[in-house]
């Protein structure tokens, strides 16, 4: 026998009996134990996520080196470790799922993911090679076919589920430069915003193109790509000898939600003979809904598109996604085979193998969560969440533009806006420091946790509405808190119009 799993109801006499030391099988009773004990843990943990503080103690350096740890010679308890993981562990963190977090790009974690994760991982079958599992990865190939018809990509499209959006764009990267450099890399520039995620350079980087081939080109007062300087600097490089192959634009950037004008760069790579890559990874999913396409428009065209349905498609952390137009493209730049290998199929454009689509052979079953989410909502549903969410930062941007002292930087283009703090005759400075202050008291009042970034040379507070626990409710409360701070920080400064600190 092994270790007691509860501490309740077994014995020591379990441990000393352990004459099968290389049995590593739990019997069926307590299989059953240790996953109801750790599903009413999680159903608990979820149903008190909105009143869970928006974050919890992070600040722990000094008690993160007291569980360094050895691995142990003696397995232990289970329960005692639940404990200390619902208890201990899990609340020392920002609150990701929870309701009121409208920090960076949240994605909430819809539960059927989680139930599809389990059952992946007791049923552990492999979905690298489509042979060794064929409706299995069928099913993940219908999950992709499902995000290929939702962003009109025609038929001819090939997909990958990555590990998050970088990922995709790091394989995105590899089928530009396949296709435009072949084994002449050196000379290939990448154009992108100012703007764009930081993804990007480091997925060139370990595409093989170096950072000083990824020219950033510079925003407009809407922090969108300026075309006009792209297609300069493009001109330029092309007459100093240089291979400009790829423009990467971006549906929602992660600072200010800015949607590059996507159609024009469309129509210019096309003209020129670029690739386009969207980074989708916040915005993407917008375009699920017909009637927001028009905020996207140009996104159907490109020739790949980073989606992250660990954001806009609400599920748990751990999975991106990838669209190629020219599906060939993206299995050129991933086949490979082993003399252990099945033969390759003769028709690979009716069989998904996702290993021939990606870098990975073995790998988890990303697929099935995807499709079991949208099995059980339905499409319907998952529309109608991302579109409310769309609704919500527009109420709230309104709300929140109109309070004394607010000046709004980013008006939403998707979910996300920007903004600062300022009072007449306040420095930059000044506006600053009260920016982050504000941020700060809103969330140490516990329900709502907003996050900042630089842009435009100023330090903004931004608000992200993407989790589908994210209702009117917090958007109420998130506009009266950000309301009853701002009237405190503007009462310390104005009124003298200069800085008045009261003496304790
Ligand atoms: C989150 C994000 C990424 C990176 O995606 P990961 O899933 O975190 O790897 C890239 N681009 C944008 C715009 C993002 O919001």
């Amino acid at each position: 026998m092994r270790p007691p799993l509860m501490t309740m109801s077994s014995t020591s006499t379990d441990v000393q009996g352990d004459t099968d030391l290389a049995n590593l099988e739990y019997s069926a009773d307590e299989m059953r134990q240790m996953g109801d004990a750790t599903l009413a843990r999680a159903v608990e943990h979820i149903t008190s996520l909105a009143s869970q503080p928006v974050s919890g103690e992070v600040d722990v350096d000094t008690y993160c080196r007291t569980l360094l740890e050895p691995a142990p010679e003696k397995g232990s308890a289970f329960e005692p470790i639940l404990e200390q993981l619902f208890r201990e562990w899990i609340p020392k963190s920002l609150t990701t799922p929870g309701p009121g977090f409208l920090g960076y790009i949240p994605g909430g974690g819809l539960y059927p993911a989680a139930i599809a994760d389990f059952i992946q991982n007791t049923t552990n079958r492999y979905t690298g090679i489509w042979r060794s599992a064929p409706a299995l990865v069928q099913l993940e190939a219908n999950a992709l076919g499902w995000i290929r018809e939702w962003m009109q990509f025609p038929e001819s499209a090939g997909g990958l589920f990555t590990t998050g959006g970088s990922m995709a764009t790091f394989n995105a990267i590899l089928c530009a430069r396949e296709k435009h450099l072949g084994a002449d890399i050196r000379p290939g520039v990448i154009y992108t915003s100012a703007q764009v995620h930081h993804s990007v350079a480091k997925s060139a980087n370990l595409a093989g193109i170096m950072p000083d081939r990824v020219h950033r080109i510079e925003v407009d007062e809407q922090f969108r790509m300026r075309t006009d300087l792209m297609a300069r600097a493009i001109e330029a490089d092309r007459r100093a000898g240089l291979n400009p192959f790829l423009v990467v634009s971006s549906a929602g950037t992660t600072n200010t939600g800015a949607v590059d004008p996507l159609e024009v760069i469309a129509n210019y790579c096309a003209q020129e003979g670029l690739w386009h890559h969207v980074d989708g990874a916040y915005g993407g999913f917008f375009y699920m809904c017909p009637q927001l396409r028009p905020l996207l428009t140009g996104l159907e065209r490109a020739d790949s598109l980073t989606l992250d349905p660990h954001k806009g498609l609400f599920l748990p952390y751990g999975t991106g996604a990838l669209l190629v137009r020219d599906g060939a493209a993206l299995r050129r730049v991933h086949t490979a085979t082993g003399d252990y290998m099945p033969a390759m199929p003769d028709d690979p454009d009716n069989c998904y193998d996702p290993s021939q689509h990606g870098p990975d052979l073995s790998r988890g079953f990303p697929g099935l969560r995807v499709w079991l989410s949208v099995q059980l909502y339905g499409t319907e549903k998952l529309r109608a969440a991302v579109s409310e969410k769309r609704e919500l930062a527009l109420k709230a941007a309104s709300r929140i533009g109109h309070l004394p002292g607010i000046v709004m930087d980013a008006p939403p283009q998707l979910s996300l806006f920007a903004f600062h703090l300022e009072w007449p005759g306040s420095t930059l400075d000044e506006q600053n420091v009260a920016t982050t202050v504000l941020l700060d008291r809103v969330r140490d009042r516990g329900k709502i946790l907003m996050t900042g970034c630089t842009a435009g040379g100023r330090f903004l507070a931004r608000v992200c509405v993407l989790s589908f626990r994210t209702r009117q409710e917090q958007i109420d409360t998130c506009v009266q808190h950000v309301a009853d701070e701002v009237k405190r920080i503007l009462a310390d400064h104005t009124g003298s119009g200069r800085p008045s600190r009261q003496p304790d």
